[in-house]
This record gives structure tokens, sequence and C-alpha cells, in this order.
């Protein structure tokens, strides 16, 4: 196996079993820390699986299938760290693309703050869910296939898609063509040193951490690195999306929770209703602070749930 971004001969395995015991080997490059998962489905073969297949395993719910409607209502209301994040860099003026924009969870939360709004999802469903709810253009194609004017977007914005894409160069060298003179690209990717599978030795959450869809696993490094390599220069952020009683349940259980709206929440306790509102404000607000610490110590040890590039080109 060769590794992407330093062409070397790559012989660690990490994983030798995916989610669902599929056996297939993921590799790691011990010199720019990046996960690569033994795949040989071409990038026509990619396509078709993620505009027909990949929402029926890319689901909030792990029990079932999901459907657009179904993933704005559970992942519209957990934008606020990226757009924390991104604030300081959008203006009334900013034209801004999502790539792999899903059921619009960002770009809803984000439109007041910007000029104009435009998304690339290859799930139809999604990008015709999107486009309604956000009133703006969503193509269902490749960037280049589109007739978006080049050197147009002040900021470009892919989450939790550049470890899904069969070439990752290609990738962010197409969007760059998009980018206007001084603008920014943003991409967030899972942490390949996430807590869950980095810090605590949990079996079955190990299996269920690396899966079919996901070709590349990234570090603040490799993250890094690769965007780098295509002319840009920008920093990594550490953000966590479960809270600590999800970890604590995987921690306890190695199982994960059925519901992820429970996590991604704040931590809630099961409290009696019949005690007193001082106990139980007491009981929750503790709770939360916990929370709180714990997320701003697995960002200070860089072992979040996913690492944000933000960056300029050079
Ligand atoms: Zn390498």
């Amino acid at each position: 196996m060769k590794c992407t971004i330093c062409d070397k001969n790559v012989t660690t395995i990490i994983t030798k079993e995916l989610r669902k015991g599929e056996k297939r080997n993921v590799y790691l490059c011990e010199n720019c820390e990046l996960g690569i998962l033994d795949s040989n489905l071409s990038a026509e073969e990619l396509k078709k699986f993620y505009s027909e297949e990949y929402r029926k395993i890319g689901t909030p719910n792990i029990s079932h299938n999901s459907n657009p409607q179904e993933l704005f209502d559970t992942y519209s209301k957990f934008q606020e760290e990226r757009i924390k994040i991104l604030s300081p860099y959008l203006n009334k003026k900013t034209k801004l693309l999502e790539v792999g924009c899903s059921a619009g969870m960002f770009l809803y939360n984000v439109k007041n703050q910007v000029k104009e709004i435009v998304g690339i999802d290859f799930d139809k469903k999604s990008a015709e869910y999107t486009s309604k709810k956000c009133g703006c253009k969503v193509y269902t194609t490749d960037i280049k296939e589109t007739p978006l004017p080049k050197k147009y977007f002040n900021v470009i914005v892919a989450f939790q898609t550049l470890e899904h894409v069969k070439n990752p160069h290609d990738f962010i060298n197409n969007l760059k063509e998009y980018l206007a003179p001084g603008g920014m690209i943003v991409m967030e990717v899972p942490n390949l040193y996430d807590a869950l599978v980095y810090l605590y030795d949990l079996p079955k959450h190990k299996r269920f951490y690396y899966h079919s869809s996901h070709l590349w696993y990234f570090t603040e490094k490799s993250l890094k690195l690769i965007i780098d390599k295509s002319g840009f220069k920008g920093k990594v952020y550490h953000t966590q999306d479960y809270n600590v009683l999800n970890h604590f349940h995987w921690v306890d259980t190695d199982t994960p929770d059925s519901d992820c709206n429970k996590g991604l929440n704040k931590p809630i306790l099961p409290l009696r209703k019949e005690r007193s509102e001082k106990m139980k404000k007491a009981i929750s607000n503790f709770i939360i602070s916990v929370d709180k610490d714990y997320k701003k110590m697995l960002a200070h040890l860089k072992i979040t749930s996913n690492i944000i590039y933000i960056g300029k080109l050079k």
C-alpha cells in the first residue's frame, strides 16, 4: 500500500476488520499519520454508491434507514461549533459553497450570515430537500460538471466529505479553482485520534469506528499535510460532538447508544420529577459543567471526534 501524501510504501496495519465484520485492512503511514483503507472501488463505482446506497447506511439512528427530513431534524441543531469557528471569516459579501451538503443542516444555519449559498451533494433526495429548505441551488454532479464560475467563492466548506473521496488531491485541487482570490477552504473530517478509538481500549467500538465508506483516516498532521500540499496554509481546530455521557456509555458497555440525539445534546440525567428544583438544577448544572470540561480536555489533548482545517491559498 502506498501513502498518497509521501508516496512511501506503508506496511503498518491498524485494523483488519471494519463495521459489520467486513474483513478489510486499514493501513497507517506513520510518517504522515494517514490511515488508508485497502479499497478497490473505482471513482465511478464510488459515485454510484453515494448517489444510491450511502443514505441507507449513513443514518442518525443506527437501527433504520434515514431520509433528508430526519437528517435535518437531527443534525441542524448541532451546527454551533462549526458556525462559531467560521464566523470570523463570514460577512454579508461572502459567497459560500458547501460540497457534500447532505440535507442542508449547515447551509440552513449559515445562510443569514452570508450573501449567497450554493450546495453540492450526489444524493438526489438530499439535494432536492436542501434546495427547498434553504432556498438555494444544489447540484448533484461533480463540481467540474456544474455551470458554477471559477474563482467565484470566498469560502468553500466540506464537512465529513474528504474521507470519502477516491483522490483527495484531485478533490482539493478542483475546489481550489472555484475559490476567489484570498478565498478560504474549510474541511472537517473524523479524527483518527478520537478518544474512543485512540485512548480507550474498546474492541467493539474499534470495529464500529472503521467502516467501508471511509477511504482515509486523518489526524491534525495528515489533514494539514494533504491540504497544504495543494498550496494552502491553514490551521486545524479540534471539536467534540458526542457528550461525556455518550463516552461513558461506550466505556461501560462497549456498545453504541441507540439514539444519537442523546449523545449530541447537552447531557441529561434521568431525574425524578418530584424532587426539588434546587436539587435537580444543581445536579444538571454539574453534569453540564463536567461535559464542558471533558470536551475542553479532549481538545487540549487533540483526541476529539472531529478536526477542522481552515486555510487560505498561499
Ligand atoms: Zn505518508
